[in-house]
């Protein structure tokens, strides 16, 4: 079945270029935002305290982003 085949490599060639996509996008900004307190950097209603979850930055370091450092890091101690 050719046009199945074609579906699949379509779906690949999709799959592949949101992952590219997505790990430019963290080369770019690598911060998002601190989905705990949505950037506010404070958390609680009664007491606005810092948040615990981003230190009070109202940041959060992207997953993508660590992966590619931790990458990186591999690469560096496998070349060494
Ligand atoms: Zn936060």
């Amino acid at each position: 079945m050719p046009s199945a085949n074609l579906l699949a490599r379509l779906a690949a060639l999709l799959t592949f270029g949101y992952a590219a996509y997505y790990l430019l996008k963290c080369t770019v900004s690598p911060f998002g935002r601190c989905r705990r307190c949505s950037g506010t950097r404070r958390t609680g209603r009664k007491f606005a305290r810092p948040c615990p979850r981003c230190d009070g930055t109202g940041l959060r370091q992207r997953l993508g982003r660590r992966l590619i450092v931790w990458a990186r890091s591999e690469y560096r101690d496998g070349t060494r």
